[in-house]
């Protein structure tokens, strides 16, 4: 092979929390020829600036497919990769304030008894006794699943990096993907600063640069940055027992417990999609405001921190996962619009298992590719 051209069997572009558990799930599956481009640090981009919340309550059966194969790899992640992912299962709650709310949960409470998923409905009244602070006056319900809750990605990521690498994977941070080079139909190499590096398939998993890899293949991915921050308060006097990752569904609001303070959320309905990562300081009243409208105890508290990254946002908020027909040789994990942590596990098996199988052991089709030239999109409600 002449200087500065590798060969792989598999390149993987982006080394966050799906690209490390798709290295992960080939690694397992024999395939040890594996390498990682990450362009800056592993775990660089979204996986580490989001709430680590994982749920199954969303309202889309395919979404929750998604979380019911991937929930159960993050409960036993400690015992099957040697690290603790912090998994606090207090549950999500999500309280329902708008009449044109109510007829979409009503619906996922049916489907989710269906899938086998433990959520329950809960009035004003059970709210309260729930979460005592939380104002609910204002209630027409909740729905609880005592599975969800949130947990820390930065373990997930380490596990995956580390039993990856020992299995063989090839993790190159700073070595950005600039080129991709195509034989007619297939791609056929990778190119970064240090040369050519050949593979049999190359996977795009750069998230919120998902748009950006495909293009260097010449493909159109329909997937846009759009920023979301989290600001983090002092502890809080009053807020000493664990509560659930709470929703207040019409706003976006989000709150959980984050080292004895509060990890708050909230969508800028002002933002527009774009990579301006800088934290927005102006936004900080108006969620406060939310805020302390839902829960006032926060009276009491100091926001220390805040941050922004970027959601991975795809027309109708899921996925996309496959191939790209015409286009042999190119595989998508990207575009999860905010739930890439809790289904990183999913997409890193369904691609371990189009490499080695040609197919997988579970049903993807809705978020193929395919679906935005069709016009076959299933819209997710459930975007916080
Ligand atoms: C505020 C906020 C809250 C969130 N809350 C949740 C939540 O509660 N639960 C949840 O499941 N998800 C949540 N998310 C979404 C979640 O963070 C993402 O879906 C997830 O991190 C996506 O992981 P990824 O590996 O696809 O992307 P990333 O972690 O962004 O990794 C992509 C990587 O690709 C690299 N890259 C880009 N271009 C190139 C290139 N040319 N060559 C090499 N590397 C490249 C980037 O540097 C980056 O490291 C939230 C996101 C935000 C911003």
């Amino acid at each position: 092979m002449p200087p500065g051209v590798e060969r792989a069997d598999v390149v993987i572009v982006g080394g966050g929390i799906v690209g490390a558990s798709i290295a992960y799930h080939l690694a397992a599956r024999g395939v040890r020829d594996v390498v990682v481009l990450e362009r800056d640090e592993l775990g660089s981009g979204s996986t580490t600036r989001n709430a680590g919340g994982v749920r199954l309550q969303f309202s889309t059966e395919i979404n929750v497919r998604l979380s019911l194969r991937s929930l159960p790899r993050i409960e036993h992640f400690a015992e099957e990769m040697g690290v603790d992912p912090q998994l606090r299962q207090v549950g999500y709650l999500f309280l329902i304030t708008e009449e044109r709310d109510v007829g979409p949960f009503e619906e996922s409470l049916a489907m989710w008894k269906r899938l086998g998923v433990p959520a329950q409905r809960l009035d004003a009244a059970g709210v309260h006794q729930l979460f005592p602070q939380l104002r609910v006056d204002d209630v027409r319900f909740a729905t609880l699943c005592m599975r969800d809750g949130y947990c820390d990605p930065t373990s997930l990521l380490n596990g995956y990096v580390a039993r990856a690498r020992e299995k063989g994977a090839r993790f190159r941070e700073h070595e950005p993907a600039v080129g991709i080079t195509r034989q007619g139909d297939r791609v056929t190499a990778v190119r970064t600063a240090k040369g050519e590096i050949t593979c049999g398939t190359l996977v795009d998993a750069a998230g919120a640069w998902g748009a950006e890899v495909g293009k260097l293949a010449g493909v159109d991915l329909p997937i846009r940055p759009l920023r979301r921050q989290i600001f983090v308060t002092e502890p809080v006097a009053g807020l000493d027992r664990d509560f659930p990752l709470t929703v207040e569904f019409a706003t976006s609001l989000y709150f959980h417990r984050e080292s004895g303070g509060v990890l708050m959320g909230m969508a800028d309905p002002t933002d527009s999609p774009g990579f301006d990562a800088t934290v927005n300081w102006d936004f900080l009243p108006t969620l406060v405001e939310r805020a302390l409208y839902r829960l006032p105890i926060l009276e009491r508290a100091n926001v220390k921190t805040g941050w922004a990254g970027f959601y991975e946002d795809t027309p109708d908020k899921h996925p996309i996962i496959g191939a790209i027909p015409g286009l042999e040789g190119f595989l998508c994990a990207a575009g999860f619009s905010g739930h890439g942590i809790m289904h990183a596990p999913a997409a890193g098996e369904a691609i371990a298992e189009l490499v080695v199988d040609g197919r997988t052991s579970f049903d993807i089709a809705p978020l193929a590719y395919d679906r935005f030239r069709r016009g076959d999109l299933i819209k997710e409600h459930n975007v916080i």
